[in-house]
C-alpha cells in the first residue's frame, strides 16, 4: 500500500514540474528576444531543452505508470435493482435504486478521472438475479458478493439511501463491520465529508450488520447517503445537484483514504 500512495503523490508532483518546465520555456525566449541577445537566448533554449528531456525520462522512471491508470481498484454497488426498488420517495415516490445508481455513475466518473479503476456490481436499472424473480434477493446478493469476490478490490463502497417509519430522521450516514479498523478508518473519512458537506449528516459513523460489509478482506462501507422518507432529504437527493455533491464527499473520502494507507 505504500507503494500506491507514493504514486499518487508522484502523479501530482509531475503535473507541477511539466507547468513549471512549460512556463519556464516561454519566460526564457521573451526575456532574450526584448534584450536580442541571440546567443544567450539560444544557449537558453538549449538548457531547458535538455532538462525539459532529463525530467520527462526521469519522471518515466519514477512513477513506472503507463498510461494514467493507478494501481487501484474500488468497487462501487448501487443497492437494489430491477423488481426491488428499495425505498420509494415519501412524497414523489421515486424509487432508492434509481438515485442509488445515479449517484453511484458520478462517483465511478470521479474516480476514473483520477485513474483509479472502477468495478459496478451493476451499471443500470436492472437488478443481478437474472431472469425469474423467484427468490431474487437472495441470487441478487450473492451475485454482488461473487463480483467483489473476483475482483478483490481495495475498496468496497454499497451505495444507499436510507428510510425510516418516522419521518423526521435526515442525513446520510456510512455503516462498517465491526471487526475491520480499515473500513472503520474509510467510513470516518467519507463521514467527515458528509458532516461537512451535507445536510443533518454530522451523526457519525455507524457499525452495521450487513452482508455486502462481510463479503471480502477489502475495507467495505455502506453509505447511507439521506432519508427518503423525509420530505426535506427527499427534495434534495432526487436532484442532480445533490446527488452529484454526495459523490464528491464518497470520491474525497476515498482519496483521502488511499493517500493515508
Ligand atoms: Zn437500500
Amino acid at each position: 500500500m505504500r507503494k500506491k500512495k507514493r504514486k499518487i503523490i508522484n502523479l501530482y508532483h509531475i503535473e507541477k514540474k511539466r507547468k513549471y518546465t512549460n512556463s519556464m520555456k516561454s519566460n526564457h525566449i521573451f526575456a532574450c528576444f526584448k534584450k536580442g541577445q541571440l546567443v544567450l537566448c539560444f544557449v537558453a533554449m538549449f538548457v531547458v531543452l535538455a532538462s525539459s528531456i532529463a525530467l520527462d525520462k526521469a519522471s518515466a522512471k519514477e512513477t513506472n505508470i503507463t498510461g494514467d491508470r493507478l494501481d487501484f481498484t474500488v468497487v462501487i454497488d448501487p443497492g437494489h435493482g430491477g423488481v426491488d426498488p428499495g425505498s420509494i420517495g415519501y412524497k414523489t415516490k421515486t424509487k432508492e435504486s434509481d438515485i442509488n445508481l445515479a449517484v453511484a455513475l458520478k462517483l465511478q466518473e470521479k474516480l476514473e478521472k483520477m485513474g483509479i479503476r472502477v468495478v459496478m456490481t451493476r451499471k443500470t436499472e436492472a437488478g443481478l438475479y437474472g431472469l425469474s424473480t423467484t427468490n431474487y434477493k437472495k441470487r441478487d446478493m450473492q451475485k454482488r458478493r461473487e463480483i467483489i469476490e473476483n475482483i478483490r478490490p481495495d475498496i468496497v463502497v454499497s451505495v444507499h439511501m436510507n428510510s425510516y417509519t418516522r419521518h423526521n430522521l435526515r442525513g446520510a450516514q456510512v455503516f462498517y463491520d465491526k471487526s475491520s479498523p480499515r473500513s472503520e478508518q474509510l467510513a470516518l473519512l467519507i463521514q467527515d465529508q458528509f458532516a461537512s458537506k451535507l445536510e443533518k449528516s454530522d451523526k457519525g459513523v455507524a457499525i452495521g450488520d450487513y452482508y455486502m460489509l462481510k463479503c471480502s478482506p477489502s475495507a467495505s462501507v455502506i453509505a447511507e447517503c439521506g432519508f427518503m422518507s423525509n420530505e426535506e432529504d427527499e427534495r434534495l437527493l432526487i436532484t442532480k445537484e445533490y446527488q452529484d455533491k454526495i459523490a464528491d464527499c464518497i470520491f474525497v473520502g476515498i482519496i483521502n483514504f488511499l493517500s493515508t494507507e
